[in-house]
C-alpha cells in the first residue's frame, strides 16, 4: 500500500498520532527512535564504534548504553553528535527501508515514526510526509513531564528543525495543541482522504 513518514518535533504527538492511524488503518508502525535504542543496546560493532568514536563511557557497567552520558554528549558536542548518528542512522535507515518494500505490494500501510526525518533527508523515500507540530511551549511541557530537565529539553527542542520549517515541507500537517480527541479526530480525517472513505474503529 502506503509508506507514510510521520515527523516531527519531540513531543509533538507523532506516537501518539501513529497510535490512532494504526487503529483506523491495516498497518505497521516503525518506530525509528526504538530501533535507534535497540541497535545502540544490541550491536555489538555499534557498540565498538560509539566507544571509540563517540564516547569511552556511553555504557554503563550493566553493560547497557548510558542514556544519561550519551544524552549529555549529544546535547554539549555538536561533533560527537555528529559522530553517533553517523553511526546509528544507516542502520535504522537499513532497517525500515528494507521493511518498507514488502509493504508497497501489499494491503497495509505501513507508518515510520521518525523524528529525524528532513534533518536525515529522508523525504524523497515516502509517499506522504505527515507533520505533526505544536506550539514550543507545549512539546517543552511535554518533554518536561517525562522527567527531563528544562534546560536539557530547550537544548533537544533547539538541535531540531524548527517544527515551522518542517511544517512547510510537508505533504500533510496536523496541529496537537488542542486535545487528544481533536488529534483523534484529525487521524481520522486523514485516513478518510487516504482510504476515500470513514474509517471503522479497528481493534
Ligand atoms: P512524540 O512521539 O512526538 O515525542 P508523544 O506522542 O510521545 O510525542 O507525546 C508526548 C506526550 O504528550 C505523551 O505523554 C502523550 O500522551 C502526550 N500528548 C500528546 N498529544 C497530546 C494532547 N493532544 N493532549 C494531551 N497530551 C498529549
Amino acid at each position: 500500500m502506503a509508506v507514510i513518514g510521520i515527523t516531527g518535533g519531540i513531543g509533538s504527538g507523532k506516537s501518539t498520532f501513529c497510535g490512532f492511524l494504526g487503529e483506523l488503518l491495516p498497518a505497521e508502525i516503525f518506530d525509528a527512535d526504538r530501533v535507534a535504542r535497540d541497535v545502540l543496546a544490541n550491536d555489538e560493532e555499534v557498540r565498538e564504534a560509539v566507544v571509540r568514536d563517540v564516547c569511552p563511557q556511553a555504557y554503563g557497567g550493566d553493560g547497557l548504553p548510558d542514556r544519561e552520558v550519551l544524552r549529555k554528549v549529544v546535547f554539549t558536542d555538536p561533533a560527537a553528535r555528529a559522530r553517533l548518528e553517523a553511526i546509528v542512522h544507516p542502520r535504522v535507515r537499513a532497517s525500515w527501508r528494507e521493511k518498507a518494500e514488502g509493504f508497497r505490494c501489499s494491503g497495509r500501510y505501513f507508518l515510520v515514526d521518525i523524528p529525524l526525518l528532513y534533518e536525515t533527508r529522508a523525504e524523497g523515500f515516502f509517499d506522504e510526509v505527515v507533520v505533526v507540530g505544536c506550539a514550543p511551549e507545549t512539546q517543552l511541557e511535554r518533554v518536561c513531564a517525562r522527567g527531563v530537565e528544562r534546560d536539557q529539553a530547550e537544548a533537544i527542542l533547539r538541535a531540531q528543525l524548527p517544527t515551522l520549517e518542517k511544517a512547510a515541507r510537508a505533504d500533510r500537517v496536523v496541529w496537537n495543541d488542542g486535545s487528544l480527541e481533536g488529534l483523534r479526530s484529525q487521524a481520522r480525517e486523514l485516513v478518510s482522504r487516504w482510504l476515500g472513505f470513514s474509517p471503522a474503529e479497528r481493534e
